[in-house]
């Protein structure tokens, strides 16, 4: 069974896709992760982000594993070597939404999600999931918030990472993103017509959890 969770940045996807895929004994799928991956791979290799054919190459090659840990947490692995926290670097997630509106990059990443969802029962949050990824997902959601909440949100859970960020340049950051994402040609941040919308300004990540748990079972 394939969960879909779609939605813009900073809405709380991932928190609540974890829980929730720890809750059901599914496995949980980050796909914001893998781009984010890809592109620490085009700084390391110091291409340019408008080098399209070395980027499309690089694409082809790279490897990118996402381990579910016992306690929830999730590994992201890019050939071979743990990335989990440099991804979540301000220069990973100044360029990522650049990497992910090339078509080619798409679909390479999207024919990796969809093996992943083959080795069994996934959630799998992003921006396209319900949309592009898997259509016929059994259960489609789309997380939203406000602008403000989210850069609140986000701004947070940087600062819980130990980044010393300042809160406008985060807002500045997913504006930025939530345009790119939402207007680039290739499979644009959409709801699909037959997710559950949730509005989650209001809400704890439990009072979510249990709405989603609600609309599953
Ligand atoms: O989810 P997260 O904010 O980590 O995603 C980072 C970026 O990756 C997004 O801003 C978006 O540009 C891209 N992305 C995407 N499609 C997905 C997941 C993420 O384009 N399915």
């Amino acid at each position: 069974m394939i969960i879909a969770i779609d939605g813009p940045a900073g809405a709380g996807k991932s928190t609540v896709a974890r829980i929730l895929a720890k809750k059901l004994g599914f496995l949980y799928v980050d796909t914001g992760a893998m781009y984010r991956a890809l592109t620490l791979k085009i700084l390391e290799n110091n291409v340019a982000i408008s080098d399209e054919p070395r980027i499309n190459a690089l694409a082809q090659k790279v490897r990118i594993d996402l381990r579910n840990n016992a306690d929830g947490s999730l590994s992201v692995i890019l050939d071979g070597r743990d990335v989990s926290l440099e991804i979540r670097q301000a220069r990973i997630t100044q360029f990522v939404s650049d990497v992910a509106k090339i078509k080619t990059v798409r679909q390479v990443l999207v024919a990796m999600q969809r093996d992943m969802g083959k080795r069994g029962d996934c959630v799998l949050d992003g921006r396209d999931i319900g949309t592009v990824v898997f259509p016929d997902a059994r259960k489609k959601f789309f997380i939203d918030a406000s602008k403000g909440v989210r850069v609140d949100r986000r701004f947070k859970e940087l600062k819980g990472l130990g980044q010393d960020v300042a809160i406008n340049d985060v807002e500045k950051d997913l504006s930025n993103r939530d345009k790119i994402d939402s207007t680039r040609e290739a499979s644009p941040l959409r709801c699909a017509p037959d997710a559950v919308y949730i509005d989650t300004t209001g809400l704890s990540i439990e009072q979510v959890v249990d709405k989603m748990l609600g609309f599953i079972k």
